[in-house]
């Protein structure tokens, strides 16, 4: 079946799965294929379930009698395909945003702002990769007037796939740093998956970047793009600095060199999200929203899943950051704590994972800055952190951190919580 016959399908029936487990009545079930599961074998449980149609890659799972199951070459494909297409048809203006650290909460950022005013469509959660972001599109409708798509990569080409499929009409990229060394090879690796996105946008008819003014290396790689700035020259499209971050960040901005002043109250820890909400200023402001709604919006917008969260506990405050970590973000997450001007602070630290042969590295890297951080107290997990060369205690998992928190109990201290997701680090809260 051609891909504007299958549109002519999903324009009868425009809602999209790829979970057996969800089939809603007259949805077309994608079947897709894991490691640990082939979508073939549950296209005729999805009919049944209520799905008006199943889309499978498999001759076997096709039916000829029954006209409810498609056969095509490629199931992925053709959901990738038909997103594209899809796109394409509403011509909806998308902002795609990628980059190494913050681009779910930037992405959230944006889409608070921009929702004062306009119809927005944006990505749920963190489903950014080549199969969240083909189904976020097929949530395109024609009533939205804008689009946020995050966009995630560990290998070279992830980007460039991503947005052959998205076509986005602008583009930011939050940063670049150290994270899954291992899938891009290098730093240099990073950088350049993430200018898949700027490399398309070079293509593009009036095609414009957001970009943070003061990253070297973004601006290493934009030639030939507009460009609209953020950042804290004065004399950009939005500027602005850091009040204060203790705990909570609050910043000020301004429209150019003369602009009115703004004092924002943020819900958000840790320094590195002005970036992140300067980031959404400047497209709030460029897409029309109002000064104030922009403000309103921000100030509002409370984080979620572990994404650098305050929790008071009847004994202590934590923030947990226990989403992700990489080097980059770690350091931005210990620089913050270590400005916060608060008393008693112990940071409990899982490995950071997937980092290649620069792991030891880049574990050392953080004990060494720890090292200047004056920390009442320190405490390291795993077998990374077990290599590196430091004074701190360190413990081979959780289960043996905990024990100790339960003998030890401490209390009036403000923790900071931060490891890659593997390590499990969530499992401490309950115990502090
Ligand atoms: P993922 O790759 O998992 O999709 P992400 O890029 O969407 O991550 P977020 O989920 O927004 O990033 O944030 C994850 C963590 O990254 C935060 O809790 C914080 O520690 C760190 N972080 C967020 N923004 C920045 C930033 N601008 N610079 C450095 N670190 C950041
Ligand atoms: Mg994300």
């Amino acid at each position: 079946m051609t891909i504007s016959a299958l549109y002519q399908i999903y324009l009868q029936y425009p809602i999209v799965t790829t979970d057996s487990r969800s089939c809603p009545e007259g949805s077309i079930f994608f079947a897709l294929k894991g490691d640990n599961f082939n979508g073939n074998t549950f296209a005729e449980k999805a009919l049944k379930e209520g799905c008006a149609y199943a889309v499978v890659d498999e001759a076997q799972y096709a039916d000829p009698e029954n006209t409810r199951i498609i056969l095509v070459d490629d199931c992925l494909k053709t959901l990738q395909k038909l997103a594209n297409f899809h796109r394409k048809q509403l011509g909806t203006r998308i902002i795609g945003i990628t980059g190494t650290n913050g681009k779910t909460t930037t992405k959230e950022l944006i889409a608070a702002v921009l929702s004062e005013t306009h119809n927005v469509l944006y990505t749920l959660g963190n489903l950014n990769n080549h199969i969240g972001v083909p189904l976020t599109l097929l949530k395109l409708r024609a009533s939205h007037d804008l689009a946020v798509i995050e966009m995630g990569a560990n290998h070279p080409g992830e980007i460039k796939a991503l947005v052959e499929i998205a076509e986005p009409d602008y583009g930011i990229i939050t940063n670049v740093g150290k994270a899954h060394l291992e899938g891009f090879g290098s730093f240099e690796g990073v950088i350049k998956t993430k200018g898949e996105l700027y490399d398309f946008l070079r293509q593009k008819e009036d095609s414009i970047v957001f970009i943070q003014n003061e990253n070297p290396f973004l601006n290493d790689i934009a030639d030939g793009l507009t460009l609209i700035r953020y950042g804290v020259n004065e004399n950009i499209y939005v500027n602005g600095k850091i009040n204060s971050c203790s705990p909570y960040l609050t910043f000020e901005w301004k429209a150019g060199k003369d602009g009115h002043l703004h004092h924002v109250q943020t819900q958000l820890i840790g320094e590195y999200n002005f970036d992140n909400a300067l980031a959404a200023v400047a497209i709030g402001r460029f897409f029309g929203v109002e000064p104030a709604k922009i403000d309103y919006a921000l100030t509002n917008y409370t984080p979620q899943n572990n994404r650098s969260q305050l929790k008071e506990t009847e004994d202590n405050k934590l923030i947990i950051d226990a989403y992700n970590a990489n080097p980059t973000s770690m350091m931005a997450a210990l620089k913050n704590f270590k400005r916060m001007e608060v008393k008693h602070k112990m940071v409990i630290l899982g490995d950071m994972k997937e980092l290649g042969d620069s792991s030891i590295d880049e574990h050392q890297k953080i004990v060494d800055f720890i090292g200047t951080c004056n920390f009442e107290k320190v405490i390291l997990i795993g077998e990374q952190f077990e290599e590196t060369e430091h004074p701190y205690d360190t413990f081979p998992n959780v289960s043996e951190v905990i024990k100790l928190i339960n003998q030890d109990k401490p209390k009036g201290y403000y923790v900071l919580i931060k490891g890659s997701n593997s390590m499990k680090l969530g499992l401490i809260v309950e115990h502090l």
